[in-house]
């Protein structure tokens, strides 16, 4: 074996170890046994302990195939004798054996020692050929935990296993430079990577491999906040604007507000006037549950950097929520300004919403308003980040709903300020635990609304199980019913907008049609409970004046029933909606029904979600809509969703996707994460681009390759 798979795995094997994450010797080295055997004490044949793990080691006598006679399939019999005893090994349904195991071989066998016709034999044990190794083994490597790998195609255990322990002989010394700083490791007696390695592939006690996993944890955590760390170095040289709080408009705006602001409000309004005085960029997330005041938040950071003389843009993923931020950014200011006898040209507020469906005259004119200085506030779609749009004075940006916009498209924005870089504002309204807000969003600094204004909110959320309980569908559309008879709206979510073919997943034929939305708000009409309802259809692909006479519709109780996809998710406010129905609920994830059920009762009025499923109580799914009904707690569920779902389906939804953290918990291992980031920001302190520590730097690029890692840029 030399230090190249291609000189030892043949092109085929090498597309199998490829399908395992396996492309080189680093990684050959990193493919870690999946579990281990952990045998007894006694390995002779003649003396092994019943119902224990134990692994032997014998010579091959005799193997044998036949077809069985009561079941269907063959059993392949391994006579095996070591020198004192043999003893008899069945091995069902792998005819393909007797190739591998040609007597006079000599392999170790591990299992667990059962009792067969009265004699001791081993339960489809596990196997290497120890002839392809190089040493004796002594007592004490029988002894030794025995290394399970994941299976790879056409690659036998044996093969993998002498592969790799050939290898920690003869890889060359970059294999083995470490990626942890030396005082870390002794600080929590972790050993060294070729130490882990061995500890790994051949461990001799158990608690070797234990000791090298969390060495693998510590690499993954490090990194990151390595990583991290060195981006907020890299922002921290770019200059802003500091934009200074209360001017005369953001005063105004205070003193006229018609609530007092939660003390969360304040506090993370002065969070971010903080930084926004500052000659640093800002670079600050803001999260908090529906209906926490992120909008409101937001708009006096953006009154800030209109008193300051900047403008501010406010990036919405959606047209239609653009436009709703945009109505209800004009109505607060008319509301709050207007107020005031003594309100001087000087101090108006304009306000401007840009989106892709604006006629081209408007959005030039538009364009030449934003470049004059014109416009204070700008909210728009994508539209904002066109090359054609640009700013007098751009100081600010928020942006709505982080993870729908990349790092291009925020980038291209902040550009856009000119000499100095824009402060940034981030918003999400997926509430995200403490412990996932340090670790995947680590370069950005948090702000956390943790207090709703209208206190908690009364949303009575129910399971209903339609197949299994057909009367209770029945209910909820009589619920429906009287809702609109209290002049109440009702939203109906639905999946999807097309009927679609459902196929076999063997044969691939169509078997039958998912309906689309057209369909169910038919059905739904033509039921006795709903005839004679007004209903409306609102989905993405109608066009954006369709779509706002809908929901104006809906808003003056001229649609009673809104059948709607998710483009009704975040943000759109119908305040006399008071009752959903979510069908094919167990096709949403838990923050996302989370977030559509925000869309109702946002008056504080008490309000009714159903969430409809042809799921089973005993489905996994079903777990998940229940876990969504029985708390109102974003948080909650955020957490509840991290560890159900398993953090890799979490992250994939993030900007994480696409990183390759295979030890690291962020749930579990949060202390670690902290730890790791105060190191990692004073190895960045004295050494910003990580020249003095290789091995952690081309570390970093294994775990985050360079194309995701932009995801994680800028949260
Ligand atoms: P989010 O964007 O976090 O979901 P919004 O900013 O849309 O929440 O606020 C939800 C509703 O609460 C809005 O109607 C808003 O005007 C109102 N609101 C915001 N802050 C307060 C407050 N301090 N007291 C009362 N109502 C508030
Ligand atoms: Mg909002």
């Amino acid at each position: 074996m030399t230090t190249r798979l291609e000189d030892n795995f043949r092109p085929g094997d090498r597309k199998n170890l490829a399908k395992r994450g396996v492309h080189s010797v680093t990684d050959l080295l990193r493919f870690f046994p999946r579990r281990y055997l952990v045998p007894g004490e006694r390995t002779e044949l003649g003396d092994l302990p019943l119902g224990e793990t134990a692994i032997i080691q014998a010579e091959v006598i005799r193997v044998e195939t036949r077809r069985m006679k009561q079941r269907k399939g063959t059993i392949t019999e391994v006579i095996v004798h070591d020198g004192k005893q043999s003893m008899k090994i069945a091995f069902f349904n792998q005819y393909w054996l007797e190739k591998s195991l040609k007597p006079g071989l000599t392999v170790v066998f591990g299992g667990k020692v059962e009792s067969f016709r009265g004699q001791l034999t081993l339960a489809s044990p596990v196997w290497l050929n120890r002839t392809e190794d190089d040493h004796e083994w002594t007592p004490e490597d029988l002894n030794s935990p025995f290394p399970i790998y994941p299976a790879v195609k056409k690659i036998a255990q044996s093969r993998l296993w002498s592969s790799i322990k050939t290898l920690l002989t003869v890889a060359g010394p970059e294999e083995f430079e470490d990626p942890l700083p030396k005082g870390l490791r002794d600080a929590h007696e972790l050993p060294d990577l070729r130490t882990a390695l061995e500890d790994m592939h051949r461990p001799r006690k158990i608690e070797d491999v234990e000791r090298a996993r969390l060495r693998w944890k510590w690499e993954e955590a490090l990194a990151l906040q390595a990583e991290f760390a060195a981006r907020k170095a890299k922002l921290a040289d770019e200059k802003a604007t500091p934009l200074l709080t209360q001017g005369t408009k953001s005063r105004r705006f205070d003193e006229d507000l018609p609530f007092t602001l939660t003390a969360s409000q304040i506090r993370v309004g002065e969070e971010i006037a903080e930084d926004m005085a500052a000659d640093r960029p800002m670079h600050r997330l803001l999260h908090g549950d529906v209906g926490s005041g992120k909008t409101l938040v937001a708009l006096r950071a953006m009154l800030t950097a209109v008193d300051s003389g900047a403008q501010a843009a406010m990036l919405a993923p959606t047209e239609v929520l653009a436009t709703q931020h945009f109505h209800s950014i004009q109505t607060f200011l008319d509301e709050q300004m207007a107020l005031s006898p003594l309100l001087a040209d000087d101090d108006q507020v304009t306000v401007a919403l840009m989106t892709g469906s604006m006629p081209a005259k408007d959005r030039r004119e538009l364009a030449l308003d934003l470049v004059a200085g014109n416009i204070d506030i700008v909210v728009g779609t994508h539209a904002l980040l066109s090359e054609s749009t640009l700013f007098s004075d751009l100081g600010l940006i928020v942006v709505d709903e982080q993870h729908r916009f990349g790092v291009e498209q925020r980038e291209a924005l902040r550009a856009k300020g000119g000499e100095t870089t824009p402060h940034t504002l981030v918003m999400s309204a997926t509430p995200i635990p403490r412990t996932v807000a340090m670790t995947v969003f680590a370069d950005l600094d948090i702000s956390t609304l943790d207090e709703m204004p209208a206190g908690p909110k009364d949303i009575a959320t129910h399971v209903v199980p339609i197949v299994d309980q057909p009367a209770w569908y029945v209910r909820v559309r009589e619920l429906m019913r009287q809702t609109v008879e209290a002049e109440k709206g009702v939203f109906v979510v639905f999946p999807r907008i097309e009927p679609t073919d459902i196929e076999d997943p063997e044969s691939g034929d169509v078997v039958g049609q998912k309906q689309g939305i057209e369909d169910i708000t038919r059905k739904l009409s033509e039921t006795p409970e709903l005839a004679g309802l007004k209903f409306g259809l609102l989905h993405g692909r109608m066009s954006t004046a369709e779509k706002d006479r809908v929901l104006a519709d809906f808003v003056k109780g001229d649609i009673e029933i809104l059948v709607s996809t998710t483009v009704i998710e975040v943000g759109v406010d119908v305040a006399r909606a008071t009752m959903m129905v979510i069908i094919e609920a167990e096709n949403f994830g838990v923050a996302q029904l989370h977030q559509l059920r925000g869309r109702v009762g946002r008056d504080g009025s008490s309000a009714l979600c159903f969430l409809l499923t042809e799921m089973s109580a005993e489905d996994e799914s079903y777990g998940r809509l229940q876990a969504v009904a029985e708390t109102l707690d974003g948080f909650a569920l955020a957490e509840y969703d991290l560890d159900a779902r398993g953090e890799g389906d979490v992250l994939s939804g993030s900007q994480w996707g696409g990183s390759s953290l295979r030890h690291l918990s962020i749930l579990r291992d949060s202390e670690m994460v902290a730890e790791a980031k105060t190191i990692a920001e004073q190895i960045v302190a004295v050494d910003p681009t990580l020249e003095a520590v290789p091995a952690l730097k081309a570390f970093i690029r294994r775990v985050l390759p360079e194309d995701d890692a932009h995801f994680i840029e800028a949260g």
